[in-house]
């Protein structure tokens, strides 16, 4: 017997799930706040073209993002970004280029000079000694900071994988588990003896040397391939349709309530949320000093650099040739805060000044976003999918929702009333 599944929330998660079931021959109705699907996966309009208004990337780990974006037929639209180092603007208010062999700011090869002139010899040095070390130093430890500083010293975390984290994940780097930061992170250490070595093994399995690739157009174009092809095979997606309450066996939607078998992929309406705050600034600017892309791909800032208040800083113009190729003579940049600036455009256009060490000449246009992250949850109580049960990132959402809809066809292919008839009632 198949029997409808009820979605609640039509992000990248939500979407997964529901083409998956689709595809099986599952009847499936998905359930969207918004007027449009794709939650953090979303456009934004500045200066008359589409970018990114979110996420504008997915890690090339597990090759599982690749794998659906080429079953969505836009293989041929995968890119990569520009090889160019990402920099470090530090809280002398000096800027470096960050080590090119390194994940997250942890060197993978803490003998390479790149890593001395960031951290300083000294604390080169202390980070040679992670080779010495026995392979078992800092398998207890819960969170990266703490790794990191067990194996290769302080020095590496405040000059490096602090300001790193920071600018990536809008963390301190001893607050984030090893295992969401660098999944596979400790086995590795473990399996090749040292913590240098299991960066250098991660960066050498990332396909053609990327950790990260992009879709041509933007990642907004995944929700969109999503839904269509979850639509051609069935599945209701209907927008603008708020849930209201969610139990494991129905939901609540403008105020009518549906049974059934219902999966969520939102946060738990009935918890508060108090995710932290995220705002990203996106200009797109007339600025020659910016030609020759002074600081690569983009900028991490340290917490205490002076007269600063953007936490990083992207040059999307010199990051992805296709955003390059619609903004001819002109460049864009994204900058990103930990709260809602209150002239956003004003302090992001100071910022960009401060972090280039020249002035921009003219905006042409600024959009500013606020975004809230929602927190993980602990114990859902029902099945979850999206980042508040399978962790952040395109990579680690696709991948959980996938495995969430194998599971649930198994289940239906063995159990006459999984998922359960849907039943609206008044
Ligand atoms: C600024 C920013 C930059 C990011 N950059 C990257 C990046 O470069 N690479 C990367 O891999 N990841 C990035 N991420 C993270 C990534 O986008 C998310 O982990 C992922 O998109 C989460 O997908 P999801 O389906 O779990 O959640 P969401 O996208 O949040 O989807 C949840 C959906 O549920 C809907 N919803 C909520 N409440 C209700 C309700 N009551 N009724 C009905 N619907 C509801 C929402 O409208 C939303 O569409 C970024 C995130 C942010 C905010």
């Amino acid at each position: 017997m198949t029997s409808e599944v009820l979605i609640a929330g039509g992000g990248v998660g939500g979407l997964v799930l529901a083409r998956r079931l689709a595809l099986a021959g599952r009847p499936v109705r998905v359930f969207e706040r918004a007027d449009r699907v794709g939650g953090q996966v979303a456009p934004i309009r500045v200066a008359g073209v589409d970018l990114d208004a979110a996420a504008e990337s997915f890690a090339t780990r597990g090759g599982v993002v690749a794998a659906l974006v080429a079953e969505l037929g836009m293989a041929d639209d995968i890119v990569t970004p520009s090889p160019a180092p990402a920099w470090l603007h530090r809280s002398d208010g000096t800027a470096v280029p960050l080590p090119s062999t390194g994940i997250l700011g942890i060197p993978g090869d803490p003998a390479a000079r790149d890593v001395a002139r960031v951290i300083g010899r000294r604390a080169a040095m202390r980070a040679r000694l992670d080779l010495l070390l026995p392979a078992e130093v800092g398998q207890d430890a819960a969170t990266l900071g703490a790794l990191v500083r067990a194996r290769m010293g302080a020095g590496v975390v405040d000059g490096l994988v602090g300001p790193v984290v920071r600018g990536v994940h809008s963390r301190d780097a001893d607050d984030v588990p090893v295992e969401s930061a660098v999944p596979g992170l400790r086995a590795r250490v473990l399996a090749h003896g040292s913590l240098a070595a299991a960066v250098a093994s991660l960066r050498a399995a990332a396909p053609a040397g990327s950790q990260v690739a992009g879709i041509r157009g933007g990642m907004h174009r995944l929700p969109h391939a999503l839904a269509a092809d979850a639509v051609a095979a069935g599945a209701r997606i209907e927008t603008g349709r708020v849930v209201e309450d969610i139990t494991a066996d129905g939901l609540t939607v403008d105020g009518v309530r549906a049974r059934g078998h219902v999966v969520r992929a939102m946060p738990d309406p009935n918890r508060e949320q108090a995710g932290r705050v995220l705002t990203l600034v996106t200009l797109v600017v007339d600025a020659p000093a910016l030609d020759r892309a002074p600081r690569g791909t983009g900028i991490l800032v340290a917490p205490d650099a002076p007269g600063v208040t953007a936490r990083a800083l992207t040059h999307l113009t010199a990051k992805w040739s296709w955003i390059a190729d619609a903004l001819p003579g002109r460049h864009a940049v994204r900058l990103s805060y930990d709260c809602e600036p209150a002239d956003a455009a004003t302090t992001a256009a100071r910022d960009l000044g401060v972090l280039l060490g020249a002035p921009v000449v003219e905006i042409e246009d600024a959009v500013a976003i606020t975004w809230r992250r929602a927190e993980r949850d602990e114990a859902p109580g029902m099945p979850v999918v999206g980042e508040t049960a399978g962790g952040t990132g395109l990579a680690a959402v696709v991948g959980h929702a996938e495995g969430v809809a194998r599971t649930l066809l198994d289940a239906s292919s063995t159990s006459p009333d999984a998922p359960g008839r849907e039943r609206m009632e008044p």
